[in-house]
């Protein structure tokens, strides 16, 4: 491989995002730089926990006041009433303590 700008015998370098043929001139290798690009995206693809253990549920985004410890955020998870006419149940998960407090109607 040689340098698409100057013509010299590109060298191996050492980054710390991976190696790669690089100008000794330091003229920028347009296809390499794709190339290595995305070997990055690859490795920071990593799945986020949803939630994480002793700290405050971020899905916690409702208002909500927990009838156990008085948080006043809560995670809403609905029930679809698919069983009956009636209106929908609601449960409240407290953000802080995970207390599940249960409403019925319609949210405002
Ligand atoms: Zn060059
Ligand atoms: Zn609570």
């Amino acid at each position: 491989m040689f340098c698409k700008t100057c013509g010299t015998l590109l060298t191996p370098k050492t980054t710390p995002y991976g190696k790669w043929l690089a100008c000794p001139n330091g003229h920028p290798q347009p296809e390499l730089n794709q190339i290595s690009t995305t070997q990055i995206q690859k490795n920071t693809h990593l799945a986020k926990p949803i939630e994480v253990a002793d700290s405050i549920n971020i899905l916690a985004v409702h208002d909500h006041l927990c009838t156990k410890c008085g948080y006043n955020k809560a995670e809403l998870m609905e029930i679809s009433a698919s069983y009956s006419d009636e209106d929908n149940c609601y449960r409240m998960k407290c953000g802080k303590c995970g207390h599940v407090d249960i409403l019925e109607g319609k949210l405002k």
